[in-house]
């Protein structure tokens, strides 16, 4: 009786963890990068026969795992892609955990996959998605777009040949590995936008081409590809159109912002990670097919005892829709922020991170010793410095994690060291943009 029920030998567990959570959700640290001696050295024996007690066991979660980490939530974590769930989402979150819906299928987690489906349904309806359109929740980007393209793959009918811009993110590369597909890379240019026009040149006269992948939204440089262009090439050539938007496809909610988006609507699949951009904790990636049949005939598993799960023709499994089976329900979180607060509430948290590129854009054009690469489309900044290169850069970062301005990672520009800077959360203060560029200048 040791570890379930009401007697679970957790003592006052409980109220510790709602009390850690509640600060926690005050906010977070930027942190520090762990030290791996100090950890391992710390975390040694700490799983044993007996057990250490709720005393010693917390005491090691709090002052050894908890403090050696970075807060990607943080309000100053500006570096790869933050994280920023929302409150809603969070206590939402931790009720999953408690619940289990088991949101692989219908016949377990009706309740929970039919709210998902709510967010599933906005998502189709402002990309412009035919009816008929329907996904999944996954738990993440890399999953999502491999599961998209293991459905392009079934409809290429041999064809092996994927277009991918020089700047899609790295999961699609993996993704084409894993699958046996083969990427051809098109040049984006100054841009770093990927073309129709750029596609048609890379591919010349060839007709192997089974998929192409745009971006809704580069991690890198937040640029959004010409998902109209890509469209068009795509369909002279029958070939699949995949937008992987885990970054930056949430921004099509913002009215404003729609048109950058133009073409989305004729994808075969996209993706959105609201882990990202629409404020859900870590482990959530919605899919969308404009023929989710096809994905069927792809990701059903078969079994003896799935079989089970096919209780009725009608019915949505979310696993048949990709490649994963037994799946938290990852949309739930993100389906009960929207309930409660609105969607007018999520637009205006995106807004805040487009705000602060501009003011930082703004600034970098001001100073005389920086310069801005292109101007941001949505939270993502990338600038030069004067005289700098990878070892000023990486200084530079160093120093403002000692500060605890910020955490930042410089990246590379057509192999050039450069600066950049995301933003995404939406209690970011104003003033960061000063203290970076007071960094830049110093
Ligand atoms: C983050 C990201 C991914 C990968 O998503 P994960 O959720 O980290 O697996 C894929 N594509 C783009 C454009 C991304 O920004």
């Amino acid at each position: 009786m040791t570890l379930h029920g009401p007697g679970a030998a957790t003592g006052d567990l409980a109220t510790r963890a709602a009390a850690w959570m509640r600060a926690r959700l005050k906010g977070s640290e930027v942190g520090v990068i762990g030290d791996k001696g100090w950890l391992d050295a710390n975390l040694a024996g700490s799983i044993t026969d007996e057990g250490l007690g709720l005393d010693d066991a917390w005491r090691v979660f709090n002052d050894v795992v908890v403090p050696q980490n970075l807060g990607l939530d943080s309000e100053r974590f500006l570096a790869f892609i933050p994280l920023s769930p929302s409150v809603a989402g969070i206590w939402m979150d931790a009720i999953c955990s408690t619940a289990n819906f088991s949101a692989e299928s219908w016949l377990e987690g009706a309740g929970a996959i039919a709210a998902e489906n709510q967010v599933i349904a906005l998502l189709a309806r402002t990309a412009g998605m035919p009816e008929g359109a329907a996904g999944c929740f996954m738990s993440g980007g890399s999953i999502g777009n491999l599961s998209a393209l293991a459905v392009a793959r079934e409809q290429a009918a041999g064809r092996r040949t994927v277009v991918v811009a020089d700047t899609a993110h790295a999961s699609i590369d993996n993704a084409l590995h894993l699958l046996g597909l083969e990427a051809l890379e098109v040049p984006t240019g100054p841009e770093c936008r990927l073309t129709g026009e750029a596609i048609l040149a890379t591919i010349a006269d060839r007709r192997d081409i089974a998929a192409i992948v745009a971006a809704g939204g580069s991690t890198n440089a937040g640029v959004v590809d010409d998902l109209a262009g890509c469209a068009d090439v795509a369909e002279a050539l029958g070939a699949w159109f995949h937008v992987d938007g885990a970054y930056g496809l949430s921004a099509m909610l913002l009215p404003e912002l729609r048109e950058r988006f133009a073409g989305i609507e004729r994808a075969d699949s996209f993706i959105v990670d609201p882990h990202k951009w629409l404020f859900a904790p870590a482990g959530s990636c919605a899919l969308v097919y404009r023929r989710p049949w096809l994905a069927r005939q792809v990701h059903t598993q078969h079994g003896p005892y799935i079989e089970a799960l096919r209780t009725d023709d009608e019915a949505y499994n979310p696993c048949d829709l990709g490649y994963q089976l037994t799946r938290r329900a990852s949309g739930l979180p993100v389906w009960f922020a929207l309930t409660l607060h609105g969607v007018e509430a999520h637009r205006e948290a995106i807004r805040h991170g487009i705000r602060l590129a501009h003011l930082l854009a703004d600034a970098l054009d001001e100073c005389e010793h920086t310069e801005l690469l292109m101007r941001p489309q949505l939270g993502v900044v990338l600038f030069r410095r004067q005289g700098w290169g990878r070892d000023e850069w990486a200084q530079w970062a160093a120093t403002m994690l000692r500060e605890q301005v910020a955490f930042v990672v410089p990246t590379t520009y057509r192999g050039e060291a450069v600066g950049r800077v995301v933003f995404m959360h939406p209690r970011t203060p104003v003033a960061v943009v000063s203290e970076l560029m007071a960094g830049l200048t110093a």
